[in-house]
């Protein structure tokens, strides 16, 4: 279901309002209209949601840069978020990336206060300007605090990891941006409700990032042919769904490969077999667009697939002939072998 609309691309980068947003302005506008607040608040407030596609686009901009692919800015009544592929795990570059929000603000601030002080412009927009520059400065700073994953604490993990492993400067700034989020959380019950939802987004992002990144860690150098199974059972595309059933509760496993002369053509499951006509030939119910992974992928790269696409297993190709399997119960037991290992 289709939850936003695109406004206008910038660079090529589109611009979508979430409904949720969208409601957000009309309402401000619309009290505005019957004057329970000020027309000029829901100028300020326009000019925030402005200053911060300003921001992301300037990421954005930089991401692209580096060779990430940026799919969208999405704006949300909490703020704006750049929707792109992960952010190269090159310091340096997340450096760069993390810098140029902020950055971007602090520059158009002092721009604008330079050409303000020249007083060209008229009394009447000078406070429109302002507040404008207000806006930037703040959003700026505000985003400067080290709390990974937020900008600032980016910036800290990249500065950190000259010196040290990427996994312990990410453990060192997720620990701080949860120990931010919590004092955040507490000054939220005493002034602003708001930064206490802001808090817990930080809290969860620092912990699903650091966790990431430690599993990617304990994966390092392990290919999917370590963790696969080879020759897995296979089913004919010809076959019935009443022979598929009777290898289901030989074997136990919950989907299986159907391939011909080795080639995949397809992954069948349980769930698709236990609904059909017995005499249904296996490749009317199986799903024929399949996600795989090579044997030479790295585990990772299938961890990522499995979590992407919520699947619970993939068929490894080789020269495009299928030689394995790979569920995430196979890697979950990799992982813990080598959590145990490790530490
Ligand atoms: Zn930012």
């Amino acid at each position: 279901m289709k939850t936003s609309i695109k406004i206008f691309k910038i660079f090529g980068i589109p611009i979508e309002l979430d409904f949720s947003f969208l409601i957000l302005i009309i309402s401000i506008y619309f009290l505005a209209f019957l004057k329970l607040i000020s027309l000029e608040l829901a100028v300020l407030i326009t000019l925030i949601f402005v200053t911060v596609v300003i921001h992301e686009l300037a990421h954005s901009y930089v991401a692209r840069h580096f060779g990430v692919k940026i799919e969208k800015i999405l704006l949300l009544p909490i703020g704006g978020i750049a929707k792109m592929e992960e952010i190269p795990r090159v310091p340096r570059q997340e450096l760069l990336i993390s810098i140029a929000g902020p950055l971007t603000n602090l520059i158009i601030a002092f721009t604008l206060y330079g050409i303000a002080s020249t007083r060209i412009f008229p009394q009447a927009i000078i406070e429109f300007v302002a507040n404008f520059i207000l806006v930037n400065v703040v959003l700026a700073f505000f985003n400067l605090i080290p709390a990974f994953p937020m900008d600032g604490g980016r910036i800290l993990r990249a500065l950190l990891a000259e010196k040290m492993s990427y996994l312990r400067s990410t453990e060192v700034a997720a620990n701080l941006g949860k120990f931010l989020a919590i004092l955040m959380a507490m000054a939220g019950i005493f002034f602003n409700l708001f930064l206490i939802l802001i808090a817990l987004f930080i809290y969860i992002g620092a912990e699903q990032e650091y966790r990431l990144v430690f599993i990617s860690s304990l994966l390092e150098g392990v290919k999917v042919s370590d963790v696969m199974t080879p020759e897995p059972i296979t089913l004919k595309p010809s076959s019935t769904v009443e022979e598929a059933l009777k290898t289901v509760f030989k074997y136990k496993h919950m989907g299986y490969p159907v391939t011909e002369n080795g080639e995949l053509k397809g992954i069948v499951t349980f769930h698709d077999l236990s609904s059909a006509e017995k005499d249904t030939p296996i490749e009317e119910v199986m799903t024929k667009d399949v996600i795989t992974v090579n044997i030479n992928d790295d585990a990772m790269t299938a961890l990522e697939k499995l979590t992407k696409h919520d699947l619970g297993r993939l068929p490894v190709l080789k020269d495009n002939k299928l030689v394995g399997i790979i569920s995430k119960t196979d890697l979950i037991r990799t992982l813990d072998i080598m959590r145990r290992t490790k530490t």
